[in-house]
């Protein structure tokens, strides 16, 4: 995969550009130029420059004063401080998400600058599956309660520190975003939040970047779905979620490294053998993780 180069796009906002005054006394003409020094500049940097959907857009805002916040669409990202006046918003896109150009608003002190940036279409494989009528697996609503609080998480401490390592050495059996039909009708909802390592039974999930744990979910405490798993958050919205685990080794605050094991491969939940499920959400929404492990999110 083409490692996508970064766009540089440089706003400069004048308190006045040039004023050019002409005085003309009598015969004698004297031509007085002044150049305004620039009061107040914004630069915004956007990775990739391609982006596809499912892939995370980076957003670095040279910015002074308070943090600048970016607006997609309806929502409006916050950006956290990565040092020398900088600042970084990460937006999430999805199989969901329309291809077309996005404008990015940039909201800086008193300035708004547009961004356009062309999300590129990709196409997802598909599924057909079968299931009796009445037969489609609820889970409980502790569990999508206790879920979507643990997605919501957004905490201005970055815990990860370059590319994400793999979570289990099994094989990838289905990949992100793949869609499905259900008895012949298509799920326009429905897209896979995460990719599938069908490693063995009871071999070690690690943590691919470092976090803090901030969900434990137990099937016998009514995760029927999602089975026993675990919910690593690595700051700035950014968090992982590990499915179908048949062992946890790790509690609810605990501070996990890179490649520390958090628990072991299962079957539990809604799972049709054993496999770990791993979703990487930004900001709440389920993005391709691949990414993330081929390249370094600074
Ligand atoms: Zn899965």
């Amino acid at each position: 995969m083409p490692v996508p180069h970064q766009v540089r796009s440089i706003f400069s906002f004048f308190k006045s550009s040039v004023v050019l005054n002409v005085v003309i006394a009598g015969c004698v003409a004297i031509a007085l130029v002044v150049f305004a020094t620039p009061s107040r500049a914004m630069q915004a940097q956007v990775s990739p420059s391609s982006p596809q959907l499912g892939d995370t857009i980076s957003v670095i805002v040279q910015a002074q004063g308070a943090a600048p916040t970016v607006t997609m669409g309806a929502k409006t990202y916050p950006t956290f401080d990565i040092g020398n006046n900088r600042y970084r918003a990460l937006l999430p896109t999805t199989p969901l998400d329309r291809p077309g150009t996005l404008a990015l608003k940039v909201n800086a002190g008193s300035g708004v600058q547009t961004l356009n940036v062309k999300l590129r279409n990709r196409s997802f494989p598909t599924q057909r599956i079968w299931l009796p009528p009445g037969k489609d697996g609820d889970g409980t609503d502790l569990e999508f309660d206790r879920v979507d609080a643990f997605k919501a998480i957004v905490s201005p401490q970055k815990f990860w520190n370059g590319k994400f390592a793999r979570p289990n050495v099994g094989e990838v059996t289905t990949g992100y975003g793949l869609r499905r039909y259900y008895n012949g009708v298509f799920a326009k909802d429905y897209y896979h939040r995460g990719v599938d390592y069908a490693g063995n039974y009871g071999s070690a999930i690690v943590a691919p970047a470092a976090g803090r744990v901030m969900l434990i979910g137990r099937e016998s405490e009514g995760f029927k779905i999602h089975g026993n798993c675990v919910g690593i958050d690595h700051g700035q919205g950014v968090e992982s979620i590990f499915l179908h685990m048949s062992k946890i080794n790790v509690k609810e605050g605990d501070l996990v490294r890179a490649g520390q094991t958090i628990g072991a491969l299962g079957g539990t939940g809604a799972a049709t053998g054993p496999h770990l499920h791993w979703g990487l959400y930004v900001q709440g929404q389920s993005i391709d993780p691949s990414p993330w492990r081929t390249q370094s999110v600074e």
